[in-house]
């Protein structure tokens, strides 16, 4: 079977794969597909465990905090709740969205294309289904928010007894088995047992799949001369349109709201009536003093760092894919900032947590500030830049000469 590479659009040849083996593009290095004896079986096993740890989450007690004789109990259903009454149902939609819903829907679409009923089930609901999981396995956030519930823990350690309930230790193996259903997830496989399988003639690997007129589906991977996917209708294109240009316009975007969102304080603390506000920075700088230097160069790294590394490499790319000179380099640094992408998203975490977690009233309560949503779209601009970029550009001049 030929593939193309989705990161320089180079055609490799695929002879079937042994027991952990994966293939490797020879030309940047990318994984076009990895194989695991037993794959679906694993797949249901780990999806199922994953729904069992996560609905078994939802309402024993995630974490409690007590100060002064008070003490507070909360389970991720009372913190969906207490968002939704106490500021906007906005907020709380998105809080569940991510760290729910999203890794609820992917469990159960995992289970249904793994089992029996795949084959059988008509090709347009087929189509329709393989097209959810492939959208909605990317907008997972659930380790995100995991590591802001242990940063928020940080944070609150110097102001009051922690203490972490069933719900909590459920959601960590939840985690752990769901980001192994993620790695183990194979599109090309699942359209395979559906029988929808189109091949075009004349392919020669080792070169680019646009150098033989063939366009690359972004969604289901599909090579193809048409100007839809036979396999899932979507539009093909041999590289996204104008991606320099829109990548340059969300960057830009991005760099000036990057400005209010580290003026502005992001949160407010109330502490036995006194109010503390902090900034991005100034949180870093207390987490610092108080001795944890793991989660302070973890929140300076994620919220001050990479939104500036991120910005400074997508403009390197953009200027690499008009030269072309170090091709490989420039793929290497696109893989990262993929991998990057999300790490933004911890602030935003652990303001949330912190404020749906922590209403003793004036004894100690958060409240979000302003400063949050500007960070909140800088960081979503910054992950719609990358996205909108296309890395095949970073290799047509190099294909060109070949
Ligand atoms: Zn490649
Ligand atoms: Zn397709």
């Amino acid at each position: 079977m030929i593939l193309a590479c989705k990161h320089c659009d180079t055609l490799v040849r695929v002879s079937s794969l042994g027991e952990h083996q994966r293939a490797i593009c020879p030309c940047c290095k990318n994984e076009i597909v990895s194989y695991q004896a037993n794959q679906q079986q694993w797949l249901i096993a780990f999806s199922l465990t994953s729904l069992l740890f996560l609905l078994s989450s939802l309402y024993p007690s995630f974490v409690s905090f007590s100060q002064h004789g008070l003490v507070q109990k909360i389970s991720l259903w009372q913190a969906f709740n207490l968002l939704a009454d106490k500021y906007s149902i906005v907020l709380s939609g998105i809080f569940m969205f991510s760290t729910f819903l999203i890794p609820l829907l992917v469990c159960l679409l995992v289970i249904l294309t793994n089992s029996h009923y795949w084959k059988d089930l008509n090709p347009h609901n087929a189509r329709y289904l393989a097209r959810l999981l492939n959208k909605t396995k990317t907008l997972n956030l659930a380790d995100i928010f995991l590591v802001a519930v242990l940063v928020s823990v940080f944070k609150l350690m110097s102001l009051a007894d922690i203490g972490f309930g069933l719900g909590f230790w459920a959601y960590i193996l939840f985690v752990v088995c769901f980001i192994e259903t993620l790695s183990l997830i194979n599109e090309t496989e699942l359209w395979e047992r559906q029988q929808m399988l189109f091949q075009p003639t004349l392919l020669h690997d080792g070169k680019s799949a646009k150098a033989q007129d063939l366009k690359q589906c972004l969604t289901c991977s599909q090579l193809t001369r048409e100007t839809h996917c036979p396999r899932c209708y979507t539009k093909t294109h041999f590289r996204k349109p104008n991606s320099s240009q829109r990548a340059i316009i969300w960057m830009v975007t991005a760099a000036i709201f990057l400005i209010p969102a580290n003026l502005l304080p992001i949160m407010n603390t109330i502490n036995l009536g006194n109010d503390t506000p902090a900034t991005i920075f100034s949180g870093v700088v207390v987490m610092w003093q108080s001795g944890s230097y793991p989660v302070a160069i973890l929140i300076f790294l994620a919220s001050v760092c990479i939104p500036v590394i991120k910005a400074g490499a997508l403009f390197y790319l953009i200027l690499q894919s008009r030269r072309c000179t170090h091709p490989k380099r420039a793929s290497t640094i696109y893989r990262w900032l993929e991998i990057m992408g999300k790490w933004s998203m911890i602030d935003v975490f652990v303001v949330i947590i912190l404020v749906s977690l922590v209403q003793l009233g004036t004894v100690l309560s958060v409240e979000p500030q302003i400063g949050i949503v500007f960070f909140t779209i800088m960081v979503l601009c910054q992950i719609v830049a990358v996205n909108s970029f296309d890395p095949r550009i970073l290799w047509d001049k190099f294909h060109n000469h070949e």
